[in-house]
């Protein structure tokens, strides 16, 4: 296997690696006497062991990151357009050691690896235009003599939560919007692969983000209860599964904070008769399959409509085969392994469940798992799914994907609304009014038209709806920009002195 890059702020111990916090500009030990396992998942062992932070660590991290707020803020925005280009610039140029540290510990292939480091540092761009995003509005004259103004001010210490499917785009779509609107930050990335995180606060400080503007800590429920519940952090962002956001939102709002919380997923792809159907075949295979299903906008239950079942069902299991399972340093894997055994179990387990419930397996991916410990699955074809089987129901989070089959496009149309969640969906059809009148008619934020993982570019805004999104605002783009400031009005006059007099009556603009 290629060496993948260290991160800097790890120390080697009996040959595991150990990853600290990361606070203040430095590498901070754990002292808090807990820690995690961190996996290598293509060889099924051991590779790191990462630092677990207490109540009392978040509290550091928070209190240096309140410290640097006040210069930060009020560096001027040309400096920090300059420091944005230079973190363009090093995230561009360390997009494979990045992308080497996610293989490393999540098991995607690396060029998928690259693909996520690619669109998170499109969001990076983004906020490298931050004088044109933070423009405010200007009224001459509202009233005689007065101006009115609108302008945008940072939050103060802000959090983000991460989950471990995409280790280093997801923070990005936090720490980047929430440090272009002058905010410091604190970052609490997935315990299970957090070396990304430490690696990124090293080439922030590279690209000379002041000490305390940007911070990690590690660990579990524990540090996250204590930034939920922090008086000094002003907002939360959560990426993760739809118990953990609606917990995050609840305890974040109650104690006072602005969260948005994005959850899981259940992500349908519809397939009209009229349909190319060997392209939505390639559709459906690379995106129920790629990065091995661990993807908040993965295709998991296709929808055959009318005739489309038959052809459909064949030409995806007649590409099954070819999908090269392995290691995710070797050129050639496609899909790598899950992120840890017990994922991969679990995962599995829904191959005999929707046996069970019913369900036709055409193909079962236990049995093209390439041998030995890594944590391995082969790609898995349900077939005959319906609505109230556990495998259509549960986001499985995993290389197994179900079809369902429906009579009309209105029975399609009424499976994805009635469905909790409403993150992604997307119609494969020829038929352009039937296109138009899906994206009218669909609950769901983001919307695929031939398209099968349809993640916004960087200037517009990411989000799901129903269960999978918690919050008014969804991230990155403009309302990304708008999460992490809030608005200021201001009404203001210079005026001649001879004019001023007393005037006890509600202010008129007149
Ligand atoms: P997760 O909910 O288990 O973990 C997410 C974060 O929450 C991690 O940082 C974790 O440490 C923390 N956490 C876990 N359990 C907790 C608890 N009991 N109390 C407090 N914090 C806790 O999610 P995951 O398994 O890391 O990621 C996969 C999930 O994330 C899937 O459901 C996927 O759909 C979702 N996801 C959604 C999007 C989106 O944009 N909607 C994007 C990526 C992933």
């Amino acid at each position: 296997m290629t060496e993948v890059a260290e991160a800097p702020g790890t120390q080697r111990a009996q040959e595991l690696k150990r990853i600290n916090h990361w606070i203040n500009g430095a590498p901070v030990a754990g002292q808090s006497g807990r820690s995690g396992p961190v996996y290598n998942p293509a060889a099924g062992i051991q590779s790191g062991e990462v630092d677990f932070a207490s109540a009392e660590e978040v509290d550091r991290a928070v209190q240096v990151a309140n410290d640097a707020f006040p210069t930060w803020r009020a560096m001027s925005l040309s400096r920090k357009t300059e420091i944005f280009f230079r973190i363009r610039k090093l995230v561009d140029e360390h997009r494979e050691d990045i992308a080497k540290i996610l293989t490393a510990e999540h098991g995607k292939v690396l060029s998928d690896a690259k693909g996520e480091v690619a669109r998170g540092l499109e969001v990076i761009e983004y906020c490298c235009g931050i004088p044109e995003l933070l423009k405010g509005g200007f009224t001459e004259q509202a009233s005689t003599g007065i101006d009115v103004y609108s302008i945008r001010q940072p939050l103060g210490v802000c959090a983000g939560i991460t989950p471990f499917n995409f280790p280093a785009m997801v923070p990005m779509w936090m720490w980047a919007p929430a440090l272009a609107c002058g905010n410091t930050f604190v970052l609490k990335p997935s315990e299970k692969d957090p070396s990304a995180s430490v690696y990124t606060a090293e080439l922030l400080k590279e690209a000379g983000v002041p000490d305390g503007v940007f911070n990690v800590v590690h660990g579990d429920k524990v540090a996250v209860d204590a930034i939920l519940e922090h008086p000094g952090i002003d907002s939360v962002s959560f990426v993760g599964s739809t118990p953990i956001a609606r917990y995050v939102y609840e305890t974040g709002t109650s104690h006072g904070k602005r969260v948005q919380a994005l959850g899981g997923a259940k992500n349908h792809m519809i397939v009209l008769p009229d349909a190319d159907i060997e392209m939505a075949a390639d559709a459906a295979v690379s995106a129920g399959y790629g990065s091995a299903g661990e993807r908040c906008m993965a295709v998991s239950m296709l929808v055959a409509v009318g005739d489309a079942g038959d052809e459909l069902v064949g030409a995806i299991k007649q590409r099954l085969p070819k999908v090269k399972v392995g290691d995710g340093m070797d050129p050639d894997a496609e899909m790598g392994p899950l992120v840890t055994r017990e994922h991969r179990d679990k995962v599995a387990s829904y191959i005999d469940r929707g046996r069970a419930e019913g369900a036709t397996v055409v193909t079962d991916g236990r049995e093209s798992a390439p041998d030995g410990d890594g944590f391995f699955l082969g790609v898995t074809l349900l077939d005959d799914v319906r609505p109230g089987m556990d495998v259509y129901k549960d986001e499985i989070f995993g290389p197994v994907l179900g079809v369902t089959r429906v009579n009309t496009y209105d029975e399609a149309v009424r499976l994805v609304n009635e469905n909790p969640y409403g993150n992604g969906v997307a119609i494969f059809t020829r038929d352009g009014g039937v296109a138009r009148q899906f994206q009218f008619d669909v609950n769901v934020g983001m919307v695929g038209i031939n398209v099968p993982i349809p993640v916004p570019v960087a200037y517009y805004s990411f989000g799901g709806w129903k269960n999978s999104l918690f919050g008014d605002l969804h991230v990155y783009g403009p309302e990304g920009i708008q999460f992490y400031t809030r608005g200021k009005v201001v009404t203001s006059r210079w005026p001649d002195p001879a004019t001023s007099k007393v005037d006890l009556g509600f202010p008129q603009t007149r």
